[in-house]
């Protein structure tokens, strides 16, 4: 991940650059690499780039966990962006962006800020589960000063301009009688104390950026949006309050040949004329391995055969979804001078008639099936 480019950077503005100058910028930059317009052989890798800095800076929540947590916070949303929002996500942003009511004052404990990792994986991986190692950037307290920012051996004092409690009381004369105007004290802007060795390792931040290696199993059936929480892998939280928590969002490749309808799995089939006709016994590929299918004789396109318990593991409870099988009979569009004569006398034999159809989809078909 710090091979790639910051996003500000590729569209050429400033981190603080307004909405409208970043558009304009993408606009300027995409039009100048564009790979109609632009034959240079790294101009698509360019327009890329810049197509996917503006994905993210154009949008005020994804900037914000850009600018909070760089690639690593947005990352792994570029394989298969079409299957996946953002939305539902709000109740983490509120805890990450401190949206929510702020309770207490600012001496009290406060849980640390969530963290969300994307993650991307295999059409396999999701079905039979996976264990993967991720790299998570994160802040932890430092270890040196124990997250009291001094350095050890030496201790913070009290603020000798709030007495420690944070805030300063300033009593007011106005023409409805005295009041009290409270308000966070400046002189350690609301801490209570003013570290005046400030801890080597922390510089008297508290905490450390680290980035920490750790494995999350991935359990079988999960599907694209499937969230995982990791309890206390989030920010170490203030004032001992408990960490936040990692919550690692799953997006799952495309298969080749399967689609996936809630536990089922479906595959769609081609055989041709014949094997339609007469009948056939076939081999299907299954994530398991192939299996033989029957086909009976006359069997139409459209028909769907179930192989059992070859589908997706279901999440809470025991038991597999099923491999739903649907046939098309493929028509030959090139036939060998004596495939044409085997037609011609077929065609003799079946007449000329014609029965008018009501026309069905493949979804209506499937709905069909399951009724
Ligand atoms: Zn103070
Ligand atoms: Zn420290």
């Amino acid at each position: 991940m710090s091979t790639k480019r910051d996003y500000y950077e590729v569209l050429g503005v400033g981190r603080s650059a307004s909405q409208d100058e970043i558009k304009k910028a993408y606009r300027r930059l995409a039009r100048q690499y564009h790979p109609d317009v632009n034959k240079s052989p790294d101009a698509e890798a360019k327009f890329k780039g810049i197509n996917e800095a503006y994905e993210v800076l154009s949008d005020q929540e994804k900037r914000a966990t850009y600018d909070r947590f760089g690639h690593s916070g947005v990352q792994g949303r570029w394989g298969d962006f079409s299957d996946f929002g953002f939305g539902g996500f709000s109740d983490i942003f509120g805890d990450l962006f401190g949206f929510g009511p702020r309770t207490g004052s600012r001496r009290a404990p406060r849980r640390g800020a969530d963290l969300r990792y994307d993650l991307t994986i295999s059409f396999e991986e999701a079905v039979f589960g996976c264990e993967k190692e991720l790299e998570i950037p994160r802040y932890e307290t430092c270890r040196r000063c124990h997250g009291s920012g001094a350095e050890p051996g030496t201790s913070p004092i009290r603020c000798p301009q709030c007495n420690g409690t944070g805030e300063v009381r300033r009593t007011q004369q106005s023409i409805l009688g005295s009041f009290i105007n409270v308000s966070t004290c400046p002189g350690c802007r609301g801490e209570g104390e003013i570290v005046t060795t400030p801890c080597t390792e922390c510089r008297g931040q508290k905490r450390v950026r680290v980035t920490r290696t750790i494995s999350v199993k991935v359990p079988a059936g999960v599907d694209n949006g499937t969230q995982i929480r990791l309890a206390g892998e989030g920010e170490p939280g203030t004032r001992g309050g408990p960490p936040g928590n990692l919550y690692v969002v799953l997006s799952v490749k495309r298969h080749r040949y399967f689609r996936r309808q809630d536990n089922n799995i479906v595959l769609e089939l081609a055989i041709n004329v014949a094997q339609a006709a007469l009948g056939d016994q076939v081999m299907v590929p299954t994530l398991d391995g192939d299996e033989i299918l029957v086909i009976p004789a006359g069997t139409q396109t459209g028909k769907v055969f179930r192989v059992r318990g070859k589908g997706v593991p279901y999440l809470r409870r025991n038991g597999r979804g099923d491999q739903l099988v649907m046939v098309q009979v493929a028509i030959p569009t090139e036939l060998s001078d004596e495939q044409k004569e085997l037609f011609k006398d077929l065609a003799k034999t079946l007449g000329k008639e014609v029965i008018p159809q009501e026309e069905k989809g493949f979804f209506e078909k499937m709905v069909d099936f399951f009724k």
